[in-house]
């Protein structure tokens, strides 16, 4: 029987929405790894009893209770008080860590108050879980059948303690190492991949294939659990594969970050520079690559050309293009195109325009029509496509940038399309 875990993330800000939680996130993906469960995640404010209430329920349903929060030196820290009145255990001065909390306030020059003695008191007989990273040591105790960690809220502290502290714990508590790999997809809905994919996943077990929609692309997660990870992920790989070989050239990568990642390595690769000339996208594309570390070696730049006068005087798009055309047209997405390589000296050159609504423009061009054009000053050759993306303005808006990184993507795979890993 696999453990199961329940996160009991203790903070009134949590409740009132000022912050997220992230502790509970990172402690989930950690779990995942770990091959433990995860079936509740309690978010109670700084208050005993409701605390203490969370703490019963969460006693009756979970092998391991991890709580965030409120182990600061102030009055409203009171997990560490709550948790040992509920399960009976005693809370003690530990002298390790009140020498460590003296030492830090001697170190920074600052006197100790009272209230930073509660910090070195912690459940008798608990293993302390040393915070390099603040003040609050965390700590461990099993009583009965339950184990409970006590974590700080800060995310700083909380999630290398986790990572250091409780990760190898959790692993060898579990005896099972959980592997996920993640196929990205984009071209397909997600009903059609699914289809194609069905009788895969009905018949994976261990591993599972699962699908996840991510904002205006598809990805699969493929999960496995084993006694270790070497072992978890051998077994991934003949599902991996066979992903791979029902859906073609629409996976763009596995195990990768994005898209945009993915094309500045084949950029990277072919020794080429790519810019945009962006029109209704308003310069996503180029955020998007400039978002991943390391793409000035092969993102030039971009033009928002936003208006018809900077589609015309600064990328050169001939007024009489536009007027024979109209702004949103193939040929003018060319015509952007060809004209950011002119100004950057990008080997490939982005052009987009279209109408992102929700408005029409009276040129009669529906709401949501995208033309998008890949020009490669090297040899001349260029490519153009027009889209409907529908009529919510930033699903048109993501679904545009994404299609232009893909066209790039086609292109410097020339074809062979498929991955192989
Ligand atoms: P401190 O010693 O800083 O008081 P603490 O363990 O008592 O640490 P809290 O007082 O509950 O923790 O929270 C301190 C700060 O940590 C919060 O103001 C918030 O910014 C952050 N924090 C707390 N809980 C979470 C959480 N679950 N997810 C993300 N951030 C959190
Ligand atoms: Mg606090």
């Amino acid at each position: 029987m696999p453990l199961v875990c329940e996160i009991v993330s203790v903070g009134t800000e949590l409740l009132l929405g000022s912050i997220a939680n992230t502790d509970a996130r990172d402690i989930s993906q950690g779990l995942a790894e770990a091959g433990i469960h995860c079936y509740y995640h309690t978010t109670v404010g700084d208050n005993p009893g409701r605390l203490r209430e969370a703490l019963r329920i969460a006693r009756e349903r979970a092998d391991i209770i991890i709580t965030t929060g409120g182990l600061g030196p102030t009055c409203d820290d009171l997990t560490k008080q709550t948790v040992c009145e509920a399960f009976g255990v005693p809370l003690e001065l530990h002298a390790g860590t009140w020498e460590r909390i003296l030492g830090y306030f001697e170190r920074i020059g600052r006197p100790v108050t009272e209230n930073n003695r509660r910090q070195a008191m912690l459940p008798a007989g608990c293993a302390v879980l040393e915070n390099d990273w603040g003040t609050a040591p965390g700590c461990g105790f099993h009583a009965g059948d339950t184990w409970v960690f006590m974590l700080p809220g800060p995310p700083k502290e909380c999630r290398p303690m986790f990572q250091k502290c409780l990760m190898p714990l959790l692993k060898s508590l579990s005896g099972t190492t959980i592997v996920s790999r993640s196929v990205r997809v984009f071209g397909m809905g997600e009903s059609a991949v699914e289809d194609r994919l069905r009788p895969l996943m009905e018949r994976s077990l261990n591993p599972t294939l699962a699908p996840y929609a991510k904002e205006g692309e598809g990805m699969l997660r493929v999960t496995a659990s084993a006694r270790t990870a070497e072992e978890a992920r051998r077994m991934t790989e003949p599902v991996v594969a066979e992903v791979l070989e029902l859906l073609g050239d629409v996976v763009y990568g596995v195990d990768v970050d994005s898209l945009e990642g993915v094309v500045l390595e084949l950029l990277e690769r072919e020794g080429a520079g790519l810019a945009a000339a962006e029109s209704c996208t308003g310069g996503m594309v180029a955020a998007r690559l400039t978002g991943v570390p390391g793409a000035s070696k092969r993102f030039a730049g971009g033009v928002v050309a936003y208006a018809r006068a900077v589609k015309v005087n600064v990328l050169g798009v001939p007024d009489t293009l536009i007027d024979r055309h109209g702004m949103v047209s193939e040929e003018v997405a060319l015509g952007m195109a060809r004209g950011c390589c002119r100004v950057t000296g990008a080997e490939l050159g982005l052009g987009l325009t279209g109408l992102a609504g929700p408005g029409g423009d009276g040129s009669g061009v529906p709401v949501g029509t995208v033309c998008i054009a890949l020009f490669d000053a090297r040899d001349g050759s260029q490519r153009t496509l027009r889209r409907s993306f529908g009529d919510e303005r930033d699903r048109v808006r993501t679904m545009a940038s994404l299609t232009a990184l893909d066209m790039v993507r086609r292109k410097l795979t020339r074809g062979e399309g498929r991955i192989s890993v």
